[in-house]
């Protein structure tokens, strides 16, 4: 085990599977040891909706009455929400091009009663800053390396999704059509994790001589300049700017920050995403879309349904569900029995939900209007299996359960979708009795499918 485990932590440190701790340190980032077992049939069932969700995305991005009807009361207690609103009412965009790099994250939900199946469920669809296309092939890699010599190797399910996402990048940088073109990272000032995304960078460059330059709303705000409608930042033109931050309040801490993102919405840079795609990819929006009629204006009735054979039950707090007797509002029934739901606000990036008792506070705590800027989700109860997990080389073995998230890339023009694609996989597994799932956030080690037989 100690030299499997130093061979392990070597092969990740020469092979970039890294991160800076909290001391800005540079370390491997977290892994398992031992890859994460799926079926052929589970696999394609989830990598099949890819493509499917990407559209239906597009189509509910586009919708601008459904986004300001459903998000409009949110963002009534919730200034961020709001002030993304009201950035997408002014309109500023000049961008007929929607470049998309998404992912579509899952746990297997295990039934008590019958252990053998498991279904797919829907725990997120990323339309902003999806992180770990390098990281995910490093660890992939990592896996291959491990079991190069165990029957287990052959089986391991290859995934490089940085392959895919640069290509889209480059493809759309070729469309834009400018020689000064270059890719504009959005990056929060103290990134931890910053050698995934300068794993994107380095391949756009090598690859495809595309360069990279990172700043953070604020810089873009100081320094960034139209011209002719283009997003200049030095000598170069911004043809798609990649928001790997901007997910958060914390990210618009200062007027600065929101000027850099009114910039950038105003000019004709792609935007991964526009302010219409972060605001689809909402928590609010994944709840109001598993309303049967509102998916089916979205999509045609085949697809409404192998989606929603994967969404669990969502609601909005003061919606009415079934209950033991009569229908009681949804956060009531959370109140009963907060240990079968999770309450989200409209967040991402990790540490922001709530769980069992949680729940209780913060509802109690709730006046009728802020409980609007939240949606309930049935907790799902995800198959439970061992693994070896390795943070800064400490290893714990223990139960654990594991989130599998698919990679898409899309890019339309208006509503002509031009390419559209599943580009790979990412498994993050955390110990079963942690509720959090992020790896940056500490919760989850980075890991890799094997095809069980
Ligand atoms: P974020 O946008 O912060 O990533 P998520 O919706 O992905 O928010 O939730 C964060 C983590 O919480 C997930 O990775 C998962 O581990 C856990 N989680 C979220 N929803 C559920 C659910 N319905 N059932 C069980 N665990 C969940
Ligand atoms: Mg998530």
């Amino acid at each position: 085990m100690l030299n499997r485990l130093a061979e392990a932590i070597d092969f990740s440190i020469v092979n970039g599977l890294l991160k800076l701790n909290n001391d800005h340190q540079v370390v491997h980032a977290p892994f398992t040891l031992n890859p994460y077992g799926i079926s052929r049939l589970t696999l394609d069932g989830i990598v099949s909706l890819t493509t499917p969700s990407n559209q239906l995305m597009l189509r509910v991005a586009a919708d601008e009455d459904l986004l300001q009807e459903h998000l409009a009361p949110s963002a009534k207690t919730d200034p961020f929400v709001q002030e993304l609103l009201k950035l997408h009412q002014v309109g500023l965009g000049t961008q007929d091009y929607q470049l998309m790099v998404t992912r579509n994250d899952f746990l297997l939900h295990q039934e008590q009663e019958a252990p053998e199946l498991l279904y797919p469920k829907q725990v997120e669809f990323n339309t902003i800053s999806c992180s770990f296309p390098f990281l995910s092939a490093r660890t992939n890699h990592l896996h291959q390396f491990l079991y190069r010599d165990d029957a287990l190797g052959s089986q391991l399910v290859y995934t490089d999704p940085l392959i895919g996402v640069a290509a889209a990048l480059a493809e759309a940088i070729e469309r834009y059509g400018h020689a000064q073109a270059c890719v504009l990272s959005v990056i929060q000032p103290d990134e931890h994790n910053i050698f995934d995304q300068r794993g994107m960078e380095y391949l756009l460059l090598e690859q495809y001589d595309i360069p990279t330059i990172r700043m953070t709303l604020e810089e873009i705000a100081s320094v960034g300049h139209l011209h002719e409608g283009h997003l200049m930042v030095g000598n170069h033109v911004a043809a798609i700017t990649y928001f790997r931050a901007a997910y958060t309040p914390q990210d618009f801490s200062t007027k600065e920050a929101w000027k850099g993102r009114h910039l950038i919405e105003a000019s004709s840079s792609m935007k991964v995403p526009s302010i219409p795609m972060q605001l689809a990819g909402m928590k609010k929006i994944q709840q109001v879309l598993t309303h049967p009629k509102i998916i089916r204006k979205f999509v045609e009735e085949d697809t409404a349904r192998r989606l929603e054979a994967t969404f669990t039950g969502i609601y909005a707090l003061d919606e009415l569900i079934e209950s033991r007797d009569s229908p009681i509002p949804a956060w009531q029934q959370a109140l009963e029995t907060p240990e079968h739901y999770v309450l989200k606000p409209q967040r991402e990036g990790g540490g922001n939900n709530f769980f069992g008792e949680e729940i209780v506070q913060e509802l109690q705590a709730m006046t009728e209007v802020e409980r609007r800027a939240y949606i309930l989700m049935d907790r799902i109860h995800a198959e439970t299996h061992e693994a070896t997990l390795v943070v800064e080389g400490q290893t714990q073995t223990t139960q654990c359960v594991s989130e599998i998230g698919c990679y898409g890339v899309c890019l339309a023009h208006r509503s002509e979708i031009i390419f559209n694609q599943d580009v790979g996989y990412l498994v993050r597994t955390k110990s079963a009795d942690q509720n959090e799932g992020g790896v940056c956030a500490g919760y989850a080690c980075l890991n890799s499918l094997y095809l069980k037989s």
